[in-house]
């Protein structure tokens, strides 16, 4: 029996960042490789990006990101959540650049500088937005005396809320509010847009920009057909044929009736895989580019398919099913489950066999 295949082609997430880069009016193109490179393993997925040319990288804590600097040591490697006390040793050992989110952290950091007689590397984020992180328009006006002789700003940044709403009044407010806040810092890069605000107009720009989403495949233009190229695919047999002699229910809480003469395919994929359980009786899979569609509820291990439109042949035990593939794609499978693609991809589970593709492409 042909194993549970989860592949990632890392060829695709090359062609990807050039994409973007051809998309990004000439500016920086960062790599976001946050949770573990958005599930897809940061240990395959940071060195591919390296060799397309990818020189700065975002992570969100502190462990991903030493991960990364033993993987990548000469790459420029932030982390999104800022530094506390306990971390700074480390954030200077591993020349690892914090994005400063609060007043108290830019204070530490100064300590920091003090303690190893130089000054250090920060970014700062800036509260446009999101009431997330980073310095509101207060703590800029309140900044203490003196900070940038021990901090060099490396970069300012802020995070867009509603990128893939090209028409939300939202981005033009964020615009605005980040270009007046980013005024009252000294000169540095500047960062705003990720995957789909480098789709919006140039302005979003600046200097850096920050996609992560659009790398793995994921839509940056919802509703427009997608610039990018898939990058995971989820392969897995049918373990088992049944064809109904009578009515059936299917599934937990028997939440969908099969008439007589219908056929259902079962195969080994369940939520403990990250085929959420919400997709139940909405999502789709393909069968040699046929959709069939999931019927009943996901289990942990199991999903049920409705193959009637397919003959015998077509759907044995063993037949591949494909999962977030071409017929289907990973956004197509979210909206369906009532959710984005960024979450199917972070709650991708371990049981897969994981082949990568592209592993040797330039
Ligand atoms: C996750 C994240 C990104 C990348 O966003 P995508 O939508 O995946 O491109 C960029 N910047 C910040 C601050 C983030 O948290």
């Amino acid at each position: 029996m042909p194993e549970t295949l989860l592949t990632i082609d890392l060829a695709a997430i090359q062609a990807n960042y050039a994409t973007l880069r051809a998309n990004a009016h000439g500016r920086e193109v960062a790599g976001v490789v946050k949770a573990d490179a958005y599930g897809l393993g940061a240990d395959q997925v940071a060195p591919a990006l390296w060799r397309a040319g990818c020189r700065t990288f975002f992570t969100a804590k502190l462990g991903e990101a030493r991960k990364l600097r033993a993987i990548l040591p000469k790459a420029v490697i932030h982390v999104l959540e800022g530094v506390t006390p306990e971390e700074t040793k480390a954030f200077i050992e591993a020349d690892i650049i914090p994005v400063l989110g609060q007043p108290g952290e830019l204070g530490h950091w100064r300590a920091a500088a003090k303690a190893a007689g130089r000054r250090l590397k920060a970014g700062i984020q800036l509260e446009t937005g999101l009431s997330r992180l980073g310095f509101t328009r207060a703590d800029l006006l309140t900044l203490p005396q003196g900070w940038t002789e021990d901090i060099e700003l490396s970069l300012v940044m802020s995070h867009l809320a509603c990128a893939d709403e090209p028409e939300h009044p939202q981005n033009a407010r964020q615009l605005e509010s980040f270009k007046a806040l980013s005024a009252l810092l000294p000169e540095a890069r500047r960062s705003l847009a990720n995957s789909s605000g480098v789709f919006l107009d140039p302005a979003f720009a600046f200097d850096l920009v920050r996609p992560g989403a659009a790398l793995y495949g994921i839509n940056p233009t919802p509703g427009r057909p997608n610039p990018m190229r898939p990058v995971v695919t989820i392969k897995a047999p049918v373990l088992r044929v049944q064809h109904l002699d009578a009515p059936a229910l299917v599934g937990y809480g028997a939440t969908r009736e099969l008439a007589k003469g219908a056929k259902i395919a079962t195969i080994g994929v369940g939520y403990a895989d990250g085929l959420i359980r919400s997709a139940s009786n909405a999502a789709k899979a393909s069968i040699g580019g046929r959709v069939v569609p999931i019927v009943g509820r996901i289990s942990m291990d199991l999903t049920m398919l409705d193959v009637s439109g397919l003959e015998d042949e077509e759907v044995k035990v063993g037949t591949i099913v494909e999962l977030f593939g071409r017929a289907f794609d990973l956004d197509a499978v979210a909206t369906a489950a009532g959710t984005i693609g960024y979450e199917l991809l972070t709650r991708l589970g371990q049981r897969f066999h994981r082949v990568y593709l592209g592993q040797d492409s330039a």
